[in-house]
């Protein structure tokens, strides 16, 4: 037995089985995603989630024109031959930062499992961590995440899902399975998935 666990229970903010398909549609890439961002996630965070200070994010990009070394090198070319005749300091960039882009997020714990919002205004609390570069997500088949969102759909946005029902049936797209939710009551203990 885990004796750590057992001194710190994760809270249920929302049913696990839910929590887990949550956090499939945060993790993987499919057509629409932005509609989980806007319609799922910002509104079940807010609404179920511990909000627990910010984080910063910092996204460097190196500059290309002298491989992020900050230093431009000319060369002369000769009989196929390449030449270094001078060195300069470089000017698209800064010490080989060609941008440096710095982004808030919002942190939310969710059954145990911290998730971010950016934010486009300068947060109020203190920053928790900082992040260097891109979150990286663990891989999940874009299908799989997909239903996931349209389970979630199904129970946090029914208006939404009857929206997806009427876009993808033109595309003739997760048509049955979206038939299935829509035919189910929308109370948790309905759902089989
Ligand atoms: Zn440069």
């Amino acid at each position: 037995m885990n004796t750590q666990l057992e001194l710190i229970p994760t809270v249920k903010h929302i049913p696990q089985w839910l929590a887990e398909h949550f956090n499939n549609a945060n993790t993987g890439n499919y057509r629409d995603k932005q509609l989980f961002y806007a319609e799922i996630k910002y509104p079940v965070l807010e609404k179920y989630a511990e909000k627990c200070g910010w984080d910063k994010q910092i996204i460097e990009r190196k500059c290309h024109s002298c491989s992020g070394t900050g230093v431009y090198k000319h060369y002369n070319y000769e009989f196929g031959q390449r030449y270094l005749i001078g060195e300069e300091k470089c000017w698209n960039c800064s010490k080989g930062i060609y941008s440096k882009n710095t982004f808030y997020l919002k942190r939310y714990i969710l059954n145990g499992v911290l998730y971010h919002i950016p934010q486009f205004n300068n947060p109020h609390e203190p920053i928790i961590n900082t992040i260097n570069g891109i979150i990286s997500h663990r891989e999940i088949a874009p299908e799989n995440a997909l239903k996931s969102f349209l389970v979630l759909s199904a129970v946090y946005n029914r208006q939404l899902l009857r929206d997806l029902a009427i876009m993808y049936t033109k595309k003739k797209y997760q048509t049955s399975f979206i038939q299935q939710l829509l035919s189910i009551n929308p109370r948790y203990e309905d759902l089989p998935f």
